[in-house]
């Protein structure tokens, strides 16, 4: 797993909590936030950003499928800006 930046492109490593990558959970009701949690001891923390937007948890292999349009960017920004 790994995390990437859905603006840039920009790939990094799952961070390490108690020696082992954390492990990605949804939390929230209407509007769903992306935390990743150390299933050692439970410490939750929120996604880190990169571009000001929270990073996207993916498999190894995953491939963009394309390229965020200008107004795409936008719209993740005001969604995620704040
Ligand atoms: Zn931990
Ligand atoms: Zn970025």
């Amino acid at each position: 797993m790994k995390l990437v930046c859905l603006i840039c492109g920009t790939e990094e490593k799952i961070p390490l909590h108690c020696g082992k990558p954390m492990s990605y959970i949804q939390k929230g009701n209407f509007r769903k936030r992306d935390f990743l949690k150390c299933e050692i001891c439970g410490t939750e923390l929120e996604m880190p950003r990169h571009c000001n937007v929270p990073m996207l948890y993916v498999d190894e292999d995953y491939m963009p499928i394309y390229k965020l349009s200008k107004s795409e960017i936008e719209e993740l920004k005001r969604i995620y800006g704040e």
